[in-house]
């Protein structure tokens, strides 16, 4: 079986993470890595990775020491969440003739918060006869992919509610602060006025995703955000949340079609949700001809499928026509367990 090249741009937890998967994958070959930390660079790949073994290769900061078309097939990148930051890496890539897959949240659909730099990633793919995606669980899966599937049997659609109720406990520092973890109700309050408490980062990307796919004609989003106020003591390595104060972001998204909400997507996120007997799981709610419900619980963990879906579209990117595509644009993702799941499908 042929290989397909790849190079991981962004070794952070999301890239080591994939880089290490594409190790274990038969039809994939782990061909270059990218990052700026100075303690990584000029080391080998594989030790980096904690691989157990020497690759052969040196993580680099120079990416074009590395973006060759003739030995590259496609770049993973996974450094940023916002498409504007990513560009000019985007286009680096782009323009050296190489697909690539990203799992900046925006990018799931660019043209949902930024048209004009989607266009521009369309227009560079196409010229250079490539193809770049956006992907990860959410946007890109859970609350994007799964209910457009899920509608597939459905003879009309009248509206969707979706939920992924997760627990953050996992994550560092970051997450915590932009998920305002730790504050005062009040402080939850101020952060979301001045931009520092985001919540979740990719609502308009999915809603955008579905209403496209569906034909649903949103043309309107109200996103609210409220703190979850903590009843219990909970503490994570990096918080400590005492009664009163906010574990987490109850996120809500609706997408309008002529003053009508057609789509609510839902994610409350926060740590240690079971202290208050909250489960967590990813439910999908369709209201029209069949009337469908989907649960899963636990949630679909994150980290992990973001890993899955991202190295699993690699045949599909390589394979796709040139422009700037979608997980609603692309063939089924699939694991990659055997010989037919990497060949070539349009
Ligand atoms: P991380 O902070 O652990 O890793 C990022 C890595 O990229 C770091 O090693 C950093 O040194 C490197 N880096 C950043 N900018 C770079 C640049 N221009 N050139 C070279 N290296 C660079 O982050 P992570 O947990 O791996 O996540 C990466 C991004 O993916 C985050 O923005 C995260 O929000 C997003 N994400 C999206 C999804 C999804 O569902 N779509 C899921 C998980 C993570």
């Amino acid at each position: 079986m042929k290989k397909f090249r790849v190079v991981q741009w962004g070794l952070g937890a999301m890239g080591s993470g994939m880089a290490r998967l594409m190790l274990e994958k038969d039809g994939l070959e782990l061909v270059g890595g990218i990052d700026m930390r100075p303690d990584y660079v000029g080391k080998d790949l594989g030790e980096v990775l904690g691989a157990g073994r020497k690759l052969g290769v040196a993580v680099t900061s120079d990416p074009a020491s590395v973006l060759d078309k003739a030995k590259v097939d496609l770049v993973v990148i996974a450094t940023t969440s916002w498409t504007k930051e990513q560009m000019p890496d985007l286009k680096r890539i782009l323009s050296a003739g190489i697909n690539c897959i990203s799992i900046a949240e925006e990018m799931s659909a660019p043209e949902a918060q930024s048209p004009a730099l989607a266009a521009e990633l369309d227009a560079l793919a196409k010229a250079n006869g490539v193809s770049i995606l956006g992907t990860g669980v959410n946007p890109g899966f859970v609350l994007d992919l799964l209910v457009v599937a899920l509608s597939g049997v459905c003879h009309k659609v009248e509206r969707i509610e979706a939920s992924r109720v997760n627990d953050l406990s996992p994550y560092g520092p970051t997450v915590m602060k932009t998920q305002g973890v730790g504050t005062t109700p009040e402080g939850f309050a101020k952060g979301v006025a001045d931009g520092s408490i985001v919540g979740h980062v990719g609502f308009p990307e999915s809603i955008r995703m579905i209403s496209e796919a569906l034909g649903l004609g949103v043309t309107r989003i109200e996103e609210s955000r409220e703190p979850i106020v903590s009843k219990v003591y909970r503490e994570t390595p990096h918080v400590k949340v005492q009664p009163g104060m906010v574990a987490g972001c109850a996120h809500v998204a609706v997408g309008y079609a002529n003053d009508k909400p057609v789509v609510k997507l839902v994610h409350p996120q926060q740590i240690h949700p079971h202290l208050e007997g909250q489960g967590t799981g990813d439910y999908i709610n369709i209201f029209g001809k069949p009337e469908i419900h989907m649960s899963t619980g636990p949630e679909i963990a994150g980290g992990i499928a973001t890993m899955g879906v991202a190295v699993n579209m690699i045949p599909h990117v390589v394979a796709a026509t040139p422009g700037l595509k979608s997980m609603c644009d692309l063939p089924v993702p699939a694991a990659l367990m055997g010989e037919s799941a990497y060949r070539r499908r349009v």
